[in-house]
């Protein structure tokens, strides 16, 4: 009782003698990662606030569209599928992200995605298990809404329920510009609002700001060729989380690795999610012929798309797809699918030889019957694809997840170029680098955000106790 007393005081007495205002944690962005570090540092006793720079929350969390992988969750174990486990999610990861990864962060996502799930649903997120599995994966493991909408308005619809009921303060408006340090460690940020510049002491400061592939001058800075990509990404993800934590001496892991996805709109950069293919969709060339097995990780799958002719593919899928997904309604309703009665009708509206188109569809039927590929090798056909009308969606590459950032150790505590832990800064998130590796397999994202950032939380909070 006495010493509950004790620790109350202390994590009290920032706000109570200092000037400036002040939080044991002061969280910088509010998407996944950031919510999901707020509400778990206030559960474990600290005073929390959640810094937007945009007038919206969210981030790029808001595009989340597939779903979330996690291994030997109820879902997954009451769908029947059983040989799923951390060791077979922590293979298929390091082998889509070329073996860059940092081995100890992806034991850490791969152990602990499924109780970052059971905590989402926990929370009231309405989750069931998605059948058929997503690029790199060698089975499936996907979690998202039942209804099959996507993943990350409903985390953000849990989150940010939560954080009001928690009475946590989200400012939107509020760009974190500096991290003040006394005596080597974080004492506080420094915040531009409409009233200017202000300080907000803190004990801790988790970054969740997100990656920069909105930002063509940093992403060219690194990997010049992707000059002209159009990006999926929200226009605030511009990396600054990357250069706060730099001014602050952190090191760097993998900042060059840039994810493109193979299926965005050139037009405005909209994804259409990978999800589409994980339930059944093909993807055709201008001839009217496949071209890869669209099961492929993201970075491999791109590379084929841009080889066909123009660089660009069409994502073609049935009425059975377009029911079970209910991302296909917004593709559709917002005009980036076309719809047609049959093939015939399919290859004019898109104009590739109908001959071609339905020879694809037909060997692709067979391989379906006989559930083998011998063309690509694609591992798993979820559909025959013969069920009328049928839509395409003309796609080429996008700029989509930068796999570097700031340097972390399993805490999520931000590592100093000397290889130490700054003391009183974490991260969480896309602003990280390390967990993915040189390809980050889709639905991992989800399991990141909420994995990492749960960890940052609960450590930011036991720092700020301590401190
Ligand atoms: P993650 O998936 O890692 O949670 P998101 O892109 O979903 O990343 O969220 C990051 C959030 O951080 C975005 O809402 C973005 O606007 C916000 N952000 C980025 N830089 C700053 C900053 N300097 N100050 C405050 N918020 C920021």
């Amino acid at each position: 009782m006495q010493l509950k007393h004790i620790a109350f005081l202390t994590l009290s007495a920032v706000s109570t003698f200092a000037m400036a205002e002040g939080f044991d944690v002061v969280v910088v962005g509010s998407g996944g990662a950031g919510l999901s570090s707020a509400i778990t540092a206030k559960e474990s006793g600290a005073t929390v606030v959640v810094l937007e720079k945009m007038a919206y929350i969210g981030g790029n969390s808001n595009f989340a569209s597939g779903g979330m992988n996690a291994a030997g969750t109820k879902q997954q174990l009451a769908a029947g599928v059983t040989q799923d486990s951390p060791e077979l999610f922590y293979k298929d990861t390091m082998k889509g992200g070329h073996n860059l990864n940092n081995p100890a962060l992806l034991k850490t996502l791969t152990e602990n995605a499924k109780y970052a799930e059971e905590w989402l649903v926990d929370l009231g997120a309405k989750f069931c298990f998605r059948k058929g599995r997503g690029g790199g994966q060698s089975i499936a493991r996907g979690h998202g809404p039942c209804d099959g909408s996507a993943v990350g308005p409903e985390i953000l619809r849990v989150l940010t329920e939560r954080a009001a009921k928690d009475g946590i303060a989200i400012r939107t408006e509020n760009q974190v510009v500096k991290i003040v340090m006394k005596n080597g460690a974080v004492a506080g940020v420094e915040v531009k609002t409409e009233d200017g510049v202000k300080t907000i002491d803190a004990r801790a400061v988790v970054l969740a700001t997100g990656g920069f592939g909105a930002n063509q001058a940093m992403v060219t800075k690194y990997r010049p060729e992707l000059k002209g990509f159009s990006t999926t990404n929200h226009p605030g993800a511009l990396g600054e989380g990357i250069k706060l934590g730099e001014d602050v001496g952190a090191s760097l892991t993998d900042i060059e690795q840039i994810q493109i996805h193979p299926s965005v709109i050139k037009r405005d950069g909209h994804l259409i999610s990978e999800s589409m293919r994980a339930r059944g969709a093909i993807m055709v060339n201008q001839k009217g012929e496949r071209f890869c097995n669209e099961l492929l990780t993201r970075d491999v799958v791109s590379q084929h798309v841009l080889k066909q002719p123009g660089g660009y593919a069409y994502l073609i899928y049935d009425q059975s797809i377009f029911d079970s997904n209910k991302l296909s309604r917004g593709y559709y309703k917002d005009g980036y699918s076309v719809k047609a009665e049959n093939l015939d009708e399919l290859a004019q509206k898109i104009k590739v030889p109908a001959k071609t188109l339905k020879a694809t569809f037909a060997a692709y039927k067979k391989a379906y019957d006989t559930q083998k590929d011998t063309a690509f090798g694609r591992p798993e056909m979820v559909i025959a694809l013969d069920k009328a009308p049928y839509y395409a969606a003309q796609i080429t590459p996008g700029i989509h997840h930068t796999m570097g950032g700031l340097t972390i150790n399993t805490k999520a505590e931000v590592q100093s170029k000397a290889g130490k832990s700054i003391p009183g800064l974490f991260a969480a998130g896309e602003v990280t680098g390390g967990v993915h590796g040189g390809n980050r397999i889709g639905g991992n994202a989800v399991a990141d955000i909420v994995t990492f950032g749960r960890i940052a939380g609960k450590d930011a909070a036991a720092y700020a106790k301590a401190h």
